[in-house]
């Protein structure tokens, strides 16, 4: 019997409205998969915990996580909190840290029924999580950046041996079960030292899988070739800022935020968690795609299967992508695809998939 325990973290914004549809489905693909037990329990988190404890990440958050088996994380809107205040840490970016998840991982994968630039794009990013340029997670104490005069500021980039190869370990992997193809993003041409001994790193990891084809491109000259001939690529890695800048690009080549999942993988724990942020634009009008949260979820079932040589896991995951094909097949979703449900309808449409799946 695979029995999980599983934290569920709302987020602000749109979070609460796209978990809502999540927990649906996960708990009807549960009901329809015999020996899978997910056991689910609600986190403070973000906005809501700092109205009601003052904290936008509790204690009692990290430690229940810490506990458990994985996570599901709602996207949060760090963009309003007040950087100077230290209860307002940005729980993203705390619990990548904090737990280790290491690897980002980001798919982006076209689909029948939805309108996008192109079709046929099946790639995965593999985005560093833990360093790179982002202030909150570079350094053991205070922010990675810094102001020496009110018209000046100093940004720090980490880039370790570490951290870069057993990203590569990740990319490679995936690569392997999938088309065998491992591309390395970065600018060595000018970042010579953080960028090369990223790519230094991924190459020697590549020395011990002969029969996966390695290239690898200047991130600019990659933002070009993406947008010309995205069904060249399979997987994709890359440090931290240019793998967040490059998945959102992927996700608009295949119709939108709104179905991009994600997944935060350490050795020890995945934190499922959308590609996009909290889209206060839209919150609370139920008008969100809850997909991308779907598809989020269904990854972390997927990797807990490997992990835990779970064919129910496994199962679950693979019933859950055929949902949401079906639904979007079917002609089904919300604004942002073109559709006219609302987020309600459209989770409600997925589970009903679930259902009438062959
Ligand atoms: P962050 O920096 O936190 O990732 P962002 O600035 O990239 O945030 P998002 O919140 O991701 O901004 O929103 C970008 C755009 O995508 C907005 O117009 C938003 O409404 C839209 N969007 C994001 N997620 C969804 C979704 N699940 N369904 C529909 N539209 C979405």
């Amino acid at each position: 019997m695979g029995t999980y325990q599983i934290g569920v973290l709302e987020g602000d914004g749109i979070g609460p409205e796209i978990m809502e549809e999540t927990i649906h489905v996960l708990e009807e693909v549960q009901t329809q998969t015999s020996n899978l037990a997910l056991h689910f329990k609600y986190l403070p988190i973000g906005l809501q915990a700092y109205h009601r404890q003052g904290v936008t990440l509790p204690r009692e958050t990290i430690d229940s996580l810490k506990a458990m088996d994985a996570g599901i994380l709602g996207p949060l809107s760090t963009h309003a909190y007040d950087i100077s205040n230290s209860n307002m840490v940005n729980p993203s970016g705390f619990l990548r840290k904090e737990l280790d998840l290491y690897a980002n991982v980001r798919p982006a994968k076209t689909y029948h029924g939805v309108p996008s630039l192109f079709s046929g794009i099946d790639l995965i990013v593999v985005r560093e999580n833990t360093e790179g340029m982002y202030a909150d997670r570079n350094l053991y104490d205070h922010s990675g950046e810094f102001m020496p005069d009110p018209d000046t500021v100093l940004s720090l980039r980490l880039i370790t041996r570490k951290a870069s190869k057993r990203l590569a370990k990740i990319g490679i992997e995936l690569a392997a079960a999938r088309k065998k193809h491992l591309t390395i993003i970065h600018k060595m041409n000018v970042l010579r030292k953080g960028c090369g001994l990223f790519y230094e790193s991924c190459q020697k990891i590549g020395e011990h899988y002969p029969d996966i084809f390695i290239d690898d491109y200047h991130v600019d000259a990659f933002a070009m070739h993406l947008v010309q001939h995205p069904q060249d690529y399979d997987v994709i890695v890359t440090t931290n800022m240019f793998g967040d800048i490059l998945s959102d690009q992927t996700a608009g080549l295949i119709g939108g935020l709104g179905l991009a999942p994600g997944l935060n993988a350490g050795d020890s724990f995945l934190l499922a968690q959308a590609t996009h942020g909290s889209a206060p634009d839209i919150a609370g009008k139920n008008i969100a795609n809850p997909v991308s949260e779907i598809l989020s979820a269904k990854m972390m079932l997927e990797w807990l299967g490997i992990r835990h040589q779970d064919p129910q896991a496994l199962q679950a995951a693979y019933a859950m992508e055929k949902a949401v094909e079906k639904a979007l097949a079917d002609g089904n979703g919300t604004k942002d695809i073109g559709g006219n449900l609302s987020t309600k309808r459209f989770g409600q449409y997925i589970t009903q998939s679930l259902n009438s799946l062959e």
